[in-house]
């Protein structure tokens, strides 16, 4: 594996390019973007009999959703509570149920039909303050409100999977899971082409005439006319689309993969499901064989840091110092689309437009959820899609929105490090 590659890319099989599209062509629905939200709903659609064409501007999931932790796991980018407090807390269990309906879709493929996507269960979110009565209430709401079991683990059982002292108690989702994104994406492409659907690839949406009847979009050397388009480009790369481009803010995020570990790992990370903890600059992983991946840090500025395999190497020490000296194979960046109010845009713009998309760093469940809900509006004219009504397109506030999110995302930081400097002193006393 080479540093310029992705653990995914390294371990997939080999790429081969699909053609451009190079003529006119008519279908029922033309989807724009070839992550998981263009997949999704392309598989939703041909269950429901509907001829589908889309197209991806460079290749099927070469952005955010090829590169991601893997992690697929119920509920939104924004919190259940902050949720709740906008829309009321029965809204708010309608959307829940529906990220579970998402977690249920992508467990059906995963487990069932496609080879390499090596499916693992259990999520766990562990503390860094001890704080047993608190993680335990967490677990009564889920189950009180939201009808969801989650697992109450005790810090002598964290501890004995996860040998870390850092950590005190956790929370297990056990329905929860974690799979390898670009394997699942790559099958779902090669079903969705059984199933007599289309796919370009180079191909970039240029422009889209949503107004009349019937659509069309228009590429470079070609035109789809289609009934309906479903817009799933995520954060519209290079001007595609402006007055969509401003509603979203385009994220970097960071992971990176060791290299093998053998034994030393085994002894440090013992646990098989996904991990997260709770500090405001949080940190994801999980082991992949007795190699570690590990997630964290965002940027609104996209370039990749010149100095991100030693950024990732001290966020593992400070965890698991026993992992120092651990070496980094591949380090890569990712672009999240973020709305303002961090839910994704899901729902229609116009009769036969719809929009699938800003669904920041948790798309694995939700791309599944908005697949399932756009299809059936389109094809049997269900309306739960009117649940995201409230999250809206708002403007993402261009310059000042930028730095608006990352001068939060430092002061979270520099809160993690306050924290740190109290607790430090409280156990030197
Ligand atoms: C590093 C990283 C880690 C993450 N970890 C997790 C995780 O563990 N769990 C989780 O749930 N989520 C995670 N996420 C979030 C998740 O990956 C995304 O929310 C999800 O993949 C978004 O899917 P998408 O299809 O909307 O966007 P994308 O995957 O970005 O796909 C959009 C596609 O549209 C194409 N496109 C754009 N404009 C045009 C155009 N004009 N014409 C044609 N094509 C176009 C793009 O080329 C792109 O391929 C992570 C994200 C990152 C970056």
């Amino acid at each position: 594996m080479s540093l310029a590659q992705t653990y995914y890319e390294a371990t997939s099989p080999p790429y081969s390019a699909r053609p451009q599209l190079v003529h006119d062509i008519d279908t029922d629905v033309c989807i724009i973007g070839g992550g998981f939200a263009g997949l999704w709903v392309a598989r939703a659609l041909q269950k429901r009999h509907k001829d589908v064409v889309l197209i991806e501007r460079n290749a099927i999931a070469s952005a955010a959703s090829g590169r991601n932790g893997g992690f697929v796991s119920a509920g939104f980018n924004k919190g259940i509570s902050s949720i709740a407090d906008r829309v009321g807390m029965d809204h708010a269990r309608a959307l829940y149920r529906l990220s579970r309906m998402g977690v249920e879709i992508v467990r059906e493929e995963a487990v069932h039909d496609f080879p390499g996507v090596n499916m693992m269960p259990g999520y766990l979110r562990v503390s860094y303050d001890d704080d047993a009565e608190g993680t335990k209430r967490d677990a009564d709401r889920y189950a009180r409100e939201f009808s969801h079991d989650m697992e109450f683990w005790p810090t002598d059982r964290v501890r004995q999977v996860l040998r870390s002292e850092r950590y005190y108690q956790g929370l297990q989702e056990t329905d929860a899971f974690h799979i390898h994104p670009l394997n699942l994406a790559i099958a779902l492409a090669e079903d969705i082409e059984r199933r007599s659907g289309k796919i370009y690839e180079n191909t970039i949406a240029l422009q889209a005439d949503i107004d009349g009847v019937r659509k069309a979009v228009m590429t470079a050397r070609g035109t789809i006319r289609a009934e309906h388009v479903v817009i799933a480009g995520n954060e519209f790369p290079a001007g595609g689309f402006p007055d969509l481009s401003r509603t979203i803010l385009p994220v970097a995020t960071y992971l990176c993969v060791t290299r093998p570990m053998g034994e030393k790992l085994a002894q440090a990370v013992r646990y098989s499901g996904c991990v997260q903890d709770d500090r405001r600059a949080f940190n994801y992983y999980r082991a992949i064989g007795d190699r570690l991946m590990w997630g964290a840090g965002i940027s609104t500025s996209l370039k990749r840091p010149s100095d991100l395999e030693e950024q990732m190497r001290r966020r593992i020490v400070a965890v698991y110092p026993q992992l120092a000296g651990a070496g980094i194979e591949s380090a890569w960046s990712g672009v999240m689309g973020f709305a303002v109010h961090r839910m994704p845009q899901i729902g229609m713009l116009k009769p036969g437009a719809w929009i699938s998309g800003a669904f920041g760093g948790q798309g694995l469940n939700t791309t599944a959820m908005a697949g399932e809900l756009i299809a059936s509006a389109i094809a049997e004219k269900d309306d739960r899609w009117r649940l995201f009504i409230p999250f809206g397109l708002v403007w993402a506030g261009g310059w000042f929105g930028k730095t608006y999110a990352q001068v939060n995302w430092w002061s979270r930081k520099l809160r993690d490090r306050v924290e740190d400097a109290r607790r430090n002193k409280k156990q030197a006393v």
